[in-house]
């Protein structure tokens, strides 16, 4: 059953001004999981270079959010400085990511509270020391994250705390009990985030971490069960929507991939998209199998290879105006960049939703163009854009935007059973997000 509301309230924060500043190009824990632990050299990023980053994110007129991370930025000397510099240029919300080993200290803890550090996002990947100290290698960690994190319930109530979880074949099937556990230390907001296949987890520990969702599945959908409680907040990034059969409005925003292809990553993707494929990144190979962004990469390398693809000639762009009936031989429904917009272009119901299409006027000779037959046989024509269709040009920016409004789609695991499942690439996202998978309906 979709939380409308709670879909609808992660719109604003996603209407936020957030700016990610890394200021420590070190660590003092060593996860199994560590993405990029081959890019830290030891060194802390220069001040010139995080003062600039913090000037040049402000935005006025916008609710202003900065979040001093990477690699762990507690133990960059200057983190208090930093906080008090982005408090005098207006920041609204001042947030950091940290194990938490630095805040066991209580007098640090007090001073960068008093400057005005807002909210504190700890990295707890377990529910016991054994198993967290397991994951981030780091004996003790597990103890001095919640000393910490009981120090500022008690003494700093109002400072906002949250978790976050990297799950991986370690901790998948305690997750619930994970969750469970801090929310008894009234904590309410979690961000779950899915293990991704770079750096040393990938590399070192490939067998040990990886795992495939369909066989947790049940673990993952108790913990997505905790978030209908409604005083937790639970967000998820870089699953595949595929773990959310029922629980849809948990799937990430579509609009999160810029940051993954077009922020510190850019240089990896853009070559890759400007010489159409021809130089991969260097991640390609197996680790696509175990990656939340398969779909985005192999989506374009088998856009570049159908060259041939006929064109339909000519699509008719038809999205501001649904009312509007094109006089020509295609109508292709594209996305609504907020679920909101969708329900209220659309209706609020699967039903609603459902009847709309069915009910769309299209002149005999019209077919529909992204829209799967299960939704509406009538005038389909199994036909859906490609980014022949739409590139302007190949780069990184054009393709993202592409990607996330037209050509990220999905399909449900019960497309498995449907006659159409070869050529069908299912629907866009966001009317998942808005109606979940059971729009989707096989045909035997
Ligand atoms: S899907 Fe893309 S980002 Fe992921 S491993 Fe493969 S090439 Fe790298
Ligand atoms: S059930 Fe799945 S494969 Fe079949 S038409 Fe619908 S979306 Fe396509």
């Amino acid at each position: 059953m979709i939380n409308q509301s709670n879909l609808i309230a992660k719109e604003s924060t996603t209407k936020e001004n957030r700016i990610w500043i890394r200021i420590s190009a070190a660590c003092n824990e060593k996860c199994l999981f560590c993405l990029d632990s081959q890019a830290q050299d030891g060194k802390l990023i220069d001040e010139d270079i995080v003062k600039k980053q913090i000037r040049d994110g402000f935005r006025p007129w916008y609710t202003n959010r900065v979040i001093l991370s990477w690699w762990e930025a507690t133990i960059n000397p200057k983190f208090p400085e930093y906080i008090a510099y982005a408090k005098s240029l207006g920041y609204d919300r001042i947030q950091t990511v940290t194990n938490g080993n630095m805040f066991a200290i209580p007098k640090f803890c007090d001073k960068v509270i008093s400057l005005w550090l807002q909210e504190v996002t700890f990295s707890l990947h377990g529910h016991t020391a054994q198993l967290h100290d397991h994951l981030t290698a780091t004996p003790w960690s597990f103890h001095k994250a919640l000393k910490w994190l009981i120090y500022l319930r008690k003494y700093h109530p109002h400072v906002i705390i949250n978790i976050d979880i990297v799950v991986n074949k370690v901790n998948v099937d305690f997750l619930p009990k994970i969750v469970s556990f801090y929310m008894k230390l009234w904590i309410k907001e979690f961000d779950i985030l899915q293990i991704i296949p770079f750096g040393r987890g990938f590399a070192q520990y490939k067998d040990q971490l990886f795992y495939n969702i369909s066989e947790h599945i049940g673990a993952l959908h108790d913990t997505w069960k905790l978030s209908t409680l409604p005083w937790v907040y639970m967000w998820t990034n870089r699953f595949p929507a595929e773990a959310f059969e029922w629980f849809e409005d948990l799937i990430q925003d579509p609009r999160k991939i810029k940051s993954e292809t077009m922020g510190e990553s850019i240089e990896m993707f853009d070559p890759f998209i400007r010489s159409q494929w021809r130089k991969k990144p260097e991640c390609f190979g197996d680790a696509c199998d175990v990656c939340f962004l398969k779909q985005y990469c192999h989506e374009f390398i088998a856009s570049v290879d159908s060259i041939s693809v006929p064109m339909i000639n000519p699509f008719i762009i038809w999205s501001d105006d649904i009312q509007k009936i094109d006089t020509h031989n295609y109508v292709v429904l594209r996305w609504e960049e907020f679920p909101s917009e969708v329900y209220k272009k659309y209706g609020t119901t699967p039903q609603n939703f459902l009847e709309f299409i069915q009910n769309m006027e299209l002149k005999g000779h019209q077919k529909l163009v992204n829209i799967p037959p299960c939704i509406r046989s009538k005038n389909n024509s199994v036909l859906y854009e490609d980014y022949n269709n739409l590139k302007k040009e190949y780069c990184v920016e054009d393709y993202t935007s592409n990607y996330i409004k037209n050509l990220y789609r999905k399909k449900s695991i019960s497309c498995k059973k449907c006659k159409f499942n070869d050529t069908c690439k299912g629907i866009h996202i966001n009317f998942i997000r808005a109606y979940g998978f059971e729009i989707l309906h096989p045909i035997e």
